[in-house]
């Protein structure tokens, strides 16, 4: 294979971490290549998540490279080939070229190569296919540095198959839209989604989540999300989903609030109004995400432009701010996103909001001689109702007044 073109070694290629592993997987001669999203990402201009790979050496032989150089190895999936190496708290992940010699849409099996034209050919999208020699040499099989500039998702082969193979690419073809799509779909390969789409239910929920999460913290998931529902992929996960108007106003708010995009906050958008429980399970969303989920899907606080900066604060205090910012998000966009003022207001709050406590505690109330019980802690909630309608403004002195005044009245 020759090279396509080739670049100036970047930052993370140079880096000395970098250096330390690709001259341990040299050192007997093999020649190693960077592939995946890190080449897509350089090629880009774009920051790079993760640093992976490619060798033609099998993985035993990948362990003894590393240890010779007393780089730690951690062979995190052994049965596919990959060893994770560590360097200063860098991770790089090592894998065997392959082919896939059997697939059964969920998992594969394997293969090892020494053929890199092979290697890419197995890979899902023509832009994911390149590879990088470390002196900054580009491979591209398949055209898919045009591809990318072009905003053409583009499978590597028939569609229709690489779909068969393994379904997620199905997700990944929309997710990877989501990120780097412009125009029309490929024909070829919306035409494969489209035939495709009652597969995804044998996916598991992981794999799912993973990728929708993707999908949605993109630059442009209406476009994808839009594909996905023409081609009833969206039916089959995600059943749920509503209206993408307010999700469109939610992506319009996050940027006039200046906030990153969240998946999570995006889906709720989607599902608004919905129990979101159910999904919440088929995707196997961690504890934490389910609950923000059903937290802001149907709003536990129903949030107004009348609420002023007081009211803002009773909310923060009950909810914490990051709940509290996104519940604002939600309830702007849902008010069209238009006159953003009031809603301003409240998310600079949210903003401004530092956590707050009850200055004081059952200790305080016990000393006042009150036998521990359920007396204690209607105690300490009166004077927390009075404390929070007092705008967190009273003292832990004049608290303890109120809570002397309030039990002398109370025995
Ligand atoms: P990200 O920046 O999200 O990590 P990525 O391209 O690195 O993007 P990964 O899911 O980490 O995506 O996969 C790494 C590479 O492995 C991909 O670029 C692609 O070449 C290949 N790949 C991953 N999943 C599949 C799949 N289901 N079918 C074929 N190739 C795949
Ligand atoms: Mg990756």
């Amino acid at each position: 294979m020759e090279p396509a073109r080739r670049i100036a070694p970047t930052a993370w290629m140079t880096a000395p971490e970098t250096v330390a592993v690709v001259r341990a997987l040299e050192a007997d001669g093999a020649a190693v290549r960077f592939v995946g999203g890190c080449v897509r990402d350089t090629m880009l201009g774009r920051a790079i998540t993760d640093i992976d790979i490619a060798t033609p050496d099998p993985p035993e032989t990948v362990m003894l490279l590393l240890a010779r150089d007393y780089i730690r190895a951690v062979p995190t999936g052994l049965a596919h080939g990959t060893i994770t190496a560590v360097v200063d708290h860098k991770h790089f992940e090592i894998t065997t070229l392959r082919v896939d010699v059997e697939s059964h849409g969920r998992h594969a099996t394997i293969a090892f190569t020494d053929n890199w034209l092979e290697d890419a050919a197995r890979r899902d999208l023509t832009f994911n296919a390149m590879s990088l020699a470390p002196d900054g040499a580009i491979y591209d099989p398949f055209n898919g540095l045009a591809d990318l500039e072009a905003g053409r998702v583009r499978f590597v082969g028939a569609a229709a198959q690489r779909i068969l193979e393994d379904h997620l690419r199905l997700l990944r073809f929309f997710r990877f839209y989501a990120w780097f799509g412009r125009g029309p779909f490929d024909s070829d390969g919306f035409a494969a989604t489209k035939a495709h789409a009652h597969l995804l239910p044998k996916l598991s929920g992981e794999r799912v989540q993973a990728e929708m999460k993707k999908l949605l913290a993109g630059p442009n998931p209406l476009r994808a999300l839009a594909g996905m529902r023409d081609c009833g992929a969206l039916a089959q996960i995600l059943p749920e989903d509503g209206s993408f108007d307010l999700l469109r106003a939610l992506i319009a708010c996050e940027e006039a609030a200046g906030l990153k995009p969240d998946s999570i906050r995006r889906l709720a958008a989607l599902v608004r109004g919905r129990a979101t429980e159910p999904l919440a399970a088929r995707w196997r969303l961690s504890n934490g995400d389910a609950a923000r989920l059903a937290a802001l899907a149907v709003p536990v606080e129903r949030l107004d432009q009348s609420f002023d900066a007081r009211a803002m604060r009773r909310v923060l205090y009950r909810r914490g701010a990051e709940l509290t910012r996104d519940l604002v998000l939600l309830a702007w966009a849902e008010a069209g996103a238009t006159k953003d003022a009031p809603w301003r207001v409240m998310f600079d709050e949210a903003l401004r909001w530092l956590p707050r406590e009850l200055p004081i505690k059952g200790a305080d109330v016990l000393a006042l001689g009150v036998a521990p019980g359920p007396a204690v802690g209607e105690l300490l909630a009166s004077v927390e109702q009075w404390w929070i309608e007092e705008d967190f403004k009273p003292t832990r002195k004049e608290a303890l007044a109120k809570l002397a005044a309030l039990a002398r009245k109370g025995a």
